[in-house]
C-alpha cells in the first residue's frame, strides 16, 4: 500500500510522476480520488509530484488501487525512490536539444526492475536536462544534461563525463547502485567524502568536463507547440483539474503545468496563462489548518499580499522548516505567530 504521511488534516499521499507525466484519463484518476478521498485539491510539489491531502483511515488503501489500475504505481517497493525530474518541455520548442522524456521512461523502469535501488534514500534525485539548463539549480545526485541528439553530459556534481544516449538509463541506476555501495548514513552524492569521484571510478568513468551552472526557470506562456500554465501556490481545484484534464499534462519542479498551445477554458477557472501575473514565482507550503506545525494560514495570507510581492521569487512557511521551499534564491516568509519575518526582517 501506499505510504501515506499523517499530517493534521488527515493521510497526505504523494504520488510520483518520473518526467512530470500525466495523461488527461490520469489526471482524472487523480482529480476524482481527490474528490472522493481527500480534500478535493490537488497539490503540486517541488519535484514536480502530485499530492493528495485529507484522506481518511480507508483513503491510502482505495488510492493505492485505484493509482495500480491507472498505472501511476508500478512498484510498491520503489514508490518513494522513483525521483525522475526531467525538462518539462523536453520535445516542444526550439531550446530542447534533445526529447529526454523517453529517457525518463526507460530510466524509471530500470529503477523498477532493480531491488536493490528500494533502498535508495527517499531524496536522492535523478535529473534529465533537454539541453537549456532549466534543472541544474535543483542539484540532483545524478543527473545528464543534453549536448545533442547523440550525447549527454553525465554528472554528479560539478564535472561531467560525455556518454550517448542509448546508455544513459543503465548508466544512471549503476550510478544509484555505487552510492549505496560507497555511502554510510548519507542521502544525497553531495554528502558522501568524494563521492562523485568514487562513484564514477566504480563505472569506469572519469569526470573532465565543466557542466553549465546557469538556470533558465520556464515562466507562463507559450513555448513553442506548448502552453505553460501557472496554478496560483500550487493547489489545483477540482474545476482546475477538470480544464486542464482535457488533455496530457506535464507537472513542473516549479509547480506549474506544461499543456498543448491553445489549450481553452483556462483562465475562466483562475489559470494563469501569462508571465506577469502576480501568481507567478509564489509559492506556499501547507500552513494551517492542515500542517499542525504551522504558525499561521500562510496560504490564505499569502493570497491577500499577492500585489505587495509582484514580479519577486517568494515563498511562504507556516514555520522554520520551510517545506517546499523553491530552489535557489527567494524571498523567505516565515509566520513567527505575531506576523512574519521577511528574510529575516517583521513583515
Ligand atoms: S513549513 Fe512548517 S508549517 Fe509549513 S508545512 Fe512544513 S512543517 Fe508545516
Amino acid at each position: 500500500m501506499l505510504a501515506v504521511h499523517q499530517a493534521a488534516d488527515g493521510g497526505l499521499a504523494r504520488v510520483r510522476l518520473p518526467g512530470g507525466r500525466l495523461t488527461a484519463a490520469q489526471l482524472d484518476v487523480l482529480r476524482r480520488a481527490a474528490a472522493e478521498l481527500g480534500d478535493g485539491r490537488l497539490e503540486l510539489t517541488s519535484r514536480a509530484n502530485v499530492q493528495l491531502r485529507g484522506l481518511d483511515a480507508d483513503g491510502p488503501r482505495e488510492l493505492s488501487d485505484r493509482l495500480y489500475t491507472a498505472d501511476l504505481l508500478p512498484s510498491i517497493a520503489h514508490e518513494r525512490v522513483r525521483n525522475i525530474l526531467a525538462s518539462p518541455l523536453s520535445g516542444l520548442d526550439q531550446e530542447s536539444r534533445y526529447d529526454v522524456m523517453p529517457v525518463a521512461a526507460a530510466l524509471d523502469k530500470a529503477l523498477c526492475d532493480r531491488p536493490a535501488l528500494a533502498e535508495l534514500p527517499g531524496r536522492f534525485l535523478f535529473a534529465l536536462d533537454d539541453g537549456r539548463g532549466d534543472l541544474a539549480e535543483l542539484q540532483a545526485d545524478v543527473a545528464v544534461r543534453a549536448l545533442d541528439e547523440r550525447t549527454g553530459l553525465l554528472s554528479l556534481g560539478g564535472r561531467g563525463v560525455r556518454v550517448e544516449w542509448a546508455a544513459v538509463p543503465e548508466l544512471m541506476v549503476a550510478a544509484a547502485e555505487a552510492f549505496l555501495q560507497v555511502r554510510e548514513q548519507e542521502w544525497r552524492v553531495a554528502e558522501v567524502s568524494g563521492g562523485a569521484e568514487r562513484i564514477l571510478e566504480r563505472l569506469g568513468l572519469r569526470a573532465t568536463e565543466v557542466v553549465p551552472v546557469e538556470s533558465t526557470r520556464v515562466a507562463a506562456g507559450v513555448h513553442g507547440t506548448a502552453l505553460v500554465v501557472t496554478v496560483p501556490l500550487g493547489s489545483l481545484t477540482q474545476e482546475q483539474a477538470t480544464a486542464l484534464g482535457q488533455v496530457d499534462v506535464r507537472i513542473t519542479p516549479w509547480r506549474s503545468v506544461v499543456v498543448p498551445a491553445g489549450t481553452s477554458g483556462l483562465e475562466e477557472v483562475g489559470l494563469v496563462t501569462s508571465p506577469d501575473s502576480p501568481w507567478e514565482g509564489v509559492t506556499a507550503c501547507a500552513g494551517r489548518p492542515g500542517c499542525a506545525k504551522a504558525l499561521a494560514d500562510v496560504r490564505a495570507d499569502a493570497t491577500r499580499q499577492l500585489a505587495q510581492v509582484r514580479g519577486r521569487r517568494v515563498h511562504w512557511s507556516g514555520c522554520e522548516r520551510r517545506c517546499g521551499k523553491p530552489a535557489g534564491e527567494f524571498v523567505d516568509v516565515i509566520a513567527v505567530g505575531d506576523g512574519y519575518l521577511v528574510d529575516g526582517e517583521r513583515l
